[in-house]
């Protein structure tokens, strides 16, 4: 018998075992989901070969999917179960919402430039994730229709947590945000229960700027 698996299955694989098991994540669901979910198709074909590296990496318009290792931290300190309402900041290429669609209930994606937004919807048609909206807006306003949510994640780096996400953050709830300058930023996570906001700091991290209304001037 001859086995065949693509190039991209075997890269994966290695993502998994040398930049996320390595590195400590442990979240079965998460890597699995990871495992599975084809990064490829959200770079341009030039890009492909190298959709699997421990780099984030180009999607046009200034913009960068995240490194896989961040991705799966961010994932993980979600600490999912399936039921929950999660709203996304930053779109993106959309891997980090078709990440999220299959651990959670249903994904609110929100995108501020449209031709980032119009690629990801057509990934999120071509891999039939039905449990995804998407919006195109300014996501440092929230997403005040669906609020509550049971877990926000921004995927951009702004100078302090947006106050419409804190108020649209359901209790008990959970936020992950780069928090700081334009060049460097902490990776917090943000806890709602009974009333009290908790915060604690993950890892320090580099990521795009958060640009709106509650984030940096454009
Ligand atoms: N999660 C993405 C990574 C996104 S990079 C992925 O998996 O590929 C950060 C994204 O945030 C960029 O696409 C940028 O345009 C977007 N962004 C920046 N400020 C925003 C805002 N106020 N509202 C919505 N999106 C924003």
């Amino acid at each position: 018998m001859v086995l065949s698996l693509s190039s991209f299955t075997i890269n994966r694989e290695r993502m998994i075992q040398e930049q996320l098991l390595a590195r400590g994540i442990e979240d079965v669901r998460v890597l699995e989901v990871m495992r599975q979910t084809p990064r490829h198709i959200f770079v341009e074909d030039a890009l492909k070969e190298q959709a699997y590296g421990d780099f984030p990496m180009p999607i046009g318009c200034g913009q960068t999917i995240s490194q896989p290792y961040i991705v799966a931290l961010m994932t993980e300190a979600l600490e999912l179960q399936g039921h929950e309402k999660v709203l996304e900041v930053g779109t993106g290429s959309g891997y980090q919402a078709v990440v999220l669609a299959q651990l959670c209930a249903r994904v609110y994606t929100v995108e501020r430039v449209e031709l980032l937004m119009n690629r990801a919807r057509r990934l999120f048609d071509r891999l039939r994730c039905h449990n995804i909206s998407s919006r195109l807006d300014d996501g440092t306003i929230g997403w005040p229709a669906e609020a509550p949510f049971d877990r926000i994640i921004v995927t951009a780096a702004g100078p302090q947590v947006p106050a419409p996400l804190l108020e649209q953050l359901a209790d008990p709830g959970r936020l992950i945000m780069p928090v700081g300058s334009r060049s460097e930023q902490m990776l917090q996570v943000v806890e709602l229960i009974q009333g009290e906001l908790r915060v604690h700091d993950i890892t320090p991290v580099r990521f795009v700027d958060l640009i709106g209304a509650h984030g940096w001037a454009d």
